[in-house]
């Protein structure tokens, strides 16, 4: 007998019974172990979207009663029923068995909602319910709470034919919805995220009061009674512009509105003007003249206007971009205590000729006195520059810089973060100057600001000014 081909043999395989059932049994098998632990890995790591989307699923069956209910805050609460207590952890998602003891404000250490800030929004949330319209019927309400005028819980009777008797809103109780899906699960976190920023641009007002004063204002003017070289901080409930002086001027959203300063310039006109539904009142004032004696050879520095240029322009690129939030909490400082020698505004004859409007303080030092950051900020600039000597401008967000000149020595570097009081050079004299001194200003989208409106406050506590 010739041998049989590896054809043949494979051929005979395929027509034998034995080899068929064994293949069967095999494939029932393997598809056996693969649908086990594919449940074992599903059940087990559920993904946040199919959790959302199943709260029914480790809710309690809803033969059993319920009494009540309290959510701690926007992720922890209780059910309770006759016979135990369910549990959440992630606003009603899922629930679970709890353990005998109640999950409890002084358990987790916090109130459920700050009441402040609600107060802050002008929210009344005490409403209790009766009853509501689910799906097409009418529930008798048990108990209701609502953590702000947005988000709120029911709890209602006659709930047997409901996956859950406890219910949740995002409208303020307009609609109701009988599980906590992915889409209601964001709505609570964006409400929750709302109170943090409130909360946060609640923290720098100088009271509570003035901070429910703004934040329930349309429009808010911190002041609205300013001067030419002053600023003013103006605050939107809503996203927009503010055209000011031939400028336009873009409201940045921070905390729970929108905010620019508008820098009153030196040119601009007494008068009163609108600023949306407020006004705006720039009071006359008057600023005094100085006269300075340089050497010929300083006065020559003024003419070498390549190497001034080529300095504005870093400058400029430093200040063209700010941080789009408020970096500082508390108040400005001075950066030094030195003696004033030249306020801010004053008009500058040098050597007998018109030289410029000096839109800084000077202050007078020993040589090497440090310099303190005025707040919290992000180094924009610190550089060697031609005029102004060794420079440092401090970017303090929102458009807003401090800048120190003449420094003998740089103690930081372009990019750094600096807090209030960091020490960030030393007093010196390099540049256009006749001595050790600080020469220090603001600078508000572009525009050099009056430095005296700052000390020992902020633009957030900005009142107005008493005549
Ligand atoms: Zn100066």
């Amino acid at each position: 007998m010739k041998p049989r081909t590896r054809h043949e043999r494979r051929s005979s395989l395929l027509y034998s019974p034995k080899y068929w059932l064994l293949l069967t049994i095999f494939c029932l098998l393997a598809a056996s172990i693969v649908v086990f632990l594919g449940r074992q890995y599903f059940t087990l790591t559920p993904t946040v979207e199919q959790r959302a989307e199943q709260p029914a699923q480790t809710m309690a069956p809803v033969h059993r009663d319920a009494l009540d209910f309290h959510m701690i805050d926007f992720e922890q609460g209780w059910l309770r029923y006759s016979d135990g207590v369910m549990k959440t952890e992630d606003g009603g998602a899922q629930w679970l068995e709890a353990e005998a003891s109640l999950p409890s404000e002084a358990a987790v250490g916090h109130e459920a909602v700050d009441e402040t800030t609600l107060g802050m929004l002008g929210m009344s949330i005490n409403q209790q319910l009766t009853s509501l319209m689910f799906g097409s019927k009418t529930y008798p309400v048990k108990q209701t709470q609502f953590l702000t005028d947005r988000i709120g819980w029911a709890l209602v009777g006659e709930a047997g034919a409901l996956q859950t008797p406890l219910l949740v809103t995002t409208d303020g109780g307009q609609t109701w919805n009988g599980e906590v899906t992915s889409a209601i699960r964001a709505a609570i976190l964006a409400e929750k995220e709302r109170l943090v920023q409130l909360k946060k641009e609640a923290a720098l007002y100088a009271s509570t009061d003035s901070a429910k004063a703004a934040i329930q204002s349309e429009w808010t003017l911190l002041p609205s009674t300013s001067a030419p070289g002053d600023v003013v901080l103006v605050r939107h409930n809503k996203p927009g512009k503010v055209e000011w002086l031939g400028k336009v001027y873009n409201l940045q959203p921070f905390g729970g509105g929108y905010f620019t300063y508008l820098p009153i310039t030196m040119q601009a006109k007494p008068g009163k003007y609108p600023i949306g539904d407020q006004t705006l009142t720039i009071q006359a004032k008057k600023f005094e003249t100085q006269y300075l004696k340089v050497t010929a050879e300083m006065e020559s520095m003024k003419q070498d206007t390549a190497r001034i240029n080529a300095d504005q322009k870093k400058i400029d690129l430093a200040r063209s971009k700010s941080e789009p939030e408020f970096l500082f909490s508390g108040p400005f400082v001075k950066p030094i205590e030195g003696i004033l020698t030249t306020p801010y505004g004053y008009t500058r004859y040098v050597n007998g000729k018109y030289d410029s409007a000096h839109l800084a303080v000077d202050l007078a030092a020993k040589e090497g006195t440090p310099i303190k950051a005025a707040n919290d900020g992000v180094v924009a600039l610190a550089d060697s520059l031609y005029l102004t000597g060794n420079s440092i401008y401090l970017d303090h967000g929102m458009g807003l810089f401090s800048q120190y000149a003449h420094l003998s020595e740089l103690r930081v570097k372009t990019g750094d973060r600096v807090k209030q009081g960091d020490i960030i050079g030393l007093v010196g004299t390099t540049g256009f100057s006749t001595g050790p001194h600080l020469h220090f200003t603001f600078w508000a989208h572009n525009v050099q600001v009056n430095p005296d409106l700052f000390w020992a406050t902020t633009p957030f506590r900005w009142v107005e000014p008493k005549n």
